[in-house]
């Protein structure tokens, strides 16, 4: 994986960049949600949230059966992937350089139609797993009518660039004395109390979610 070719070449503060296997990714599986960039049948470009989960080299993305996403995926067109996360805003002494903390990866691969119904299952697992660890032992799996109504949707990974960037903002020595307020607001998904539906107390893996984040 990671063969770079020109389509993955960080250009903009390549010094950002990274095509590490485990730096991308730790990055996919900690974002929560991804960003699939597509040609539809139309021929028009088209960007779709959605949740993704990775196993190995391949990132699995599952719907409805009449979505648009999952119908052109099947087609094995190309797709790009982009997941962030969002650690910081960056407020500098001039408005040039603000800037955000994050670590983001886009990736590049052809998507498969998952029909093998062991790979199904496995990506419903994946899935859920991503959203919260030990989730799949937590509720029931999908039967075979749920099954059947689900499309999924496999992307192995051909190409993948990371980048990130940390750290306070960078001014200008002309701006340093300015009297303005610069420095960073850090950010984090932070999760409320869980909200029971029903009568069954909130179980561990719930809990250590709501510790790990
Ligand atoms: C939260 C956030 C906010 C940003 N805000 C801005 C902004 O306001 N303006 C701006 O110009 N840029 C912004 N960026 C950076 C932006 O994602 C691109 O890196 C930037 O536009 C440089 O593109 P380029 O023309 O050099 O490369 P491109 O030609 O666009 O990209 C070439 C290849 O480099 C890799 N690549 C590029 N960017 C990323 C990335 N972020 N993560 C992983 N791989 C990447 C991909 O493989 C891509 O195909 C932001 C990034 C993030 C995550």
């Amino acid at each position: 994986m990671t063969a770079q070719s020109d389509r993955s070449k960080i250009r903009r503060l390549p010094d950002r960049g990274s095509y590490d296997q485990a730096t991308i990714y730790d990055i996919l599986d900690e974002a929560l949600i991804c960003h699939v960039g597509f040609v539809d049948d139309a021929g028009l470009p088209v960007v779709i949230p959605t949740i993704h989960a990775r196993v190995g080299n391949v990132l699995y993305l599952h719907g409805s059966p009449a979505s648009r996403m999952l119908r052109s995926l099947r087609a094995g067109r190309q797709v790009s992937v982009a997941a962030t996360i969002l650690d910081g805003l960056v407020l500098a002494k001039s408005q040039f350089h603000h800037s955000m903390n994050y670590r983001s990866v886009v990736v590049f691969g052809s998507a498969r139609e998952v029909k093998d119904e062991d790979e199904k299952a496995l990506a419903f697992q994946a899935i859920v797993e991503h959203l919260v660890p030990g989730r799949s032992e937590g509720s029931r799996p999908a039967n075979d009518k749920e099954t059947k109504a689900t499309a999924v949707a496999a992307i192995d990974i051909e190409e993948a660039s990371a980048k990130q960037r940390s750290g306070p903002p960078v001014d200008d020595d002309a701006d340093i004395e300015l009297p303005y307020w610069a420095g960073v607001i850090p950010l984090t998904l932070a999760p409320g109390e869980p909200e029971s539906t029903g009568t069954v107390s909130p179980p561990d893996h719930v809990g250590e979610w709501k510790s790990r984040r």
